[in-house]
């Protein structure tokens, strides 16, 4: 019986998946194995067919146990050749929560975040206080806490662990916060909650979370200015790789005597431009534009200007190997060498043909938006691929940049808009993963510089 239920559903889902399935024969299938949907569910009953018919002429008696054990095979989600991870904050399992901070005396506490890499150990180094001297191990002195201590003579000065940090303060007296509260502050900034949030859970007051909260944004900015150098866009050989590039804008202000300015340049606007590489988040690349001003009650500066587009296009894009997806401005319809361009329409727009806009009865015909369009290219070797055109993955990122600008007073050209921008990306890039070590990984980098 089971056999035989078996047989009919293979024959159902080769009837559906007849179409889809053809071209695979042919040369000119580019698409790597199935991922999704019936394709996948298809390679997943063809491969276990295969390993029945293996199996089965293998011993002859044994087909009712094939069948059941060789019913689906496991069929990986891959993703351009890396395999596909989910980010499921409510399941994930970290290595710090607040109970380790709040339970760790001094000492442990110190340990800890030395083991993190949020504080860096001291031990070794000069004394910053003579220059020649170098630091002891961590003590506990009588009146101060620990401590390192120079051994240089006729110095012997002491070090506090968090001395020459870019996070943690060192206070004295009512100001003073202690390690524990520092770090769970700090906790709070790394996961993203507000600072309302950690403020009630800490009872600290504004300025203390305000403090460490900025502070790890410079820090993330100046860490994602480092590492974005290194970005390297598309593929080799005959791989080409899908890249998205779009903008967008974050806010906007009247120009401080814009009365006495012309009609046409009363507001200036805060946008930022964006390419990422589909499938590695870690190419997330920002830059800041320089938009129009523009009139008093204009919807938006309107579209990315060449003046921007070129310098990025030229300096990440030439020779690449890359299949570029935008949308329908002009800017990124330059011809750059090496690569290829699609767009998709994301506002309704007049049909024109030959410079002339065609009516039908008197009355304009509209093309409607297509968020989404299939593209055929054909590469320089004269291979043809078929890629999906549009800007679903870099349009995510800018949604994720709303939600860090929430609540945030953005004003054009600041420096603290930037910095949280900055601070934006760097969360993107590290989607997933444990936020507090990367946060440590981060500091050792910077420490380094
Ligand atoms: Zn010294």
């Amino acid at each position: 019986m089971k056999i035989m239920k078996v047989n009919v559903m293979k024959k159902l889902i080769k009837k559906k998946t007849a179409s889809r399935t053809k071209p695979m024969k042919t040369k000119q299938w580019n698409f790597p194995a199935p991922k999704r949907g019936e394709g996948r569910v298809f390679s997943k009953t063809k491969k276990a067919a295969m390993k029945m018919k293996k199996s089965s002429a293998m011993k002859k008696g044994s087909k009712k146990k094939a069948v059941k054990k060789t019913k689906f095979m496991k069929v990986l989600y891959v993703q351009h050749g890396n395999l596909t991870k989910k980010s499921r904050h409510e399941r994930s399992s970290h290595k710090r929560t607040v109970e380790y901070f709040y339970g760790a005396n001094d000492y442990q506490i110190v340990k800890m975040l030395i083991e993190d890499g949020i504080l860096q150990d001291l031990k070794g180094t000069v004394c910053e206080n003579c220059g020649k001297g170098a630091l002891g191990s961590l003590k506990a002195c009588k009146t101060k806490g620990f401590r390192y201590r120079c051994s240089a003579r006729g110095c012997q000065n002491y070090m506090s662990p968090q001395s020459g940090h870019s996070i943690f303060s060192d206070g004295h007296g009512a100001h003073a916060t202690s390690w524990q509260h520092q770090a769970v502050v700090l906790f709070h900034a790394v996961q993203n909650a507000s600072q309302t949030i950690c403020h009630l859970m800490t009872g600290k007051n504004h300025k203390t979370i305000g403090a460490i909260y900025e502070t790890n944004d410079k820090c993330r900015k100046s860490d994602v200015e480092n590492e974005e150098k290194k970005i390297v866009y598309g593929g080799k050989g005959t791989v080409w790789k899908d890249v998205e590039a779009d903008e967008v804008d974050l806010g906007s202000q009247s120009l401080d005597h814009h009365e006495e300015t012309e009609e046409d340049e009363k507001i200036e606007w805060e946008q930022w431009g964006g390419v990422v590489e589909r499938g590695n988040r870690q190419t997330l690349m920002l830059t800041r534009l320089k938009p129009k001003k523009t009139k008093q009650r204009a919807t938006g500066p309107g579209p990315m200007r060449s003046a921007d587009w070129l310098p990025t296009a030229e300096k990440e894009l030439k020779n690449r190997n890359v299949v570029l997806h935008t949308d329908g401005a002009r800017a990124y319809q330059l011809n750059v060498d090496g690569m290829l361009h699609d767009h998709v329409v994301h506002m309704k727009k007049k049909l024109v043909v030959n410079g002339k806009v065609v009516k039908k009865n008197g009355l304009c015909v509209w093309i409607k938006p297509k968020y989404t369009k299939k593209f055929i290219h054909t590469l320089p070797s004269g291979k043809k691929i078929t890629r999906m055109g549009g800007t679903q993955i870099i349009d995510r990122f800018w949604s994720h940049l709303r939600g860090f600008m929430k609540s945030r007073q953005v004003k054009v050209g600041s420096a603290k808009t930037s910095v949280r921008t900055r601070s934006a990306q760097w969360d993107y890039w590290r989607r997933g993963e444990d936020l507090w070590l990367e946060t440590g990984k981060m500091l050792k980098r910077l420490a380094k510089k």
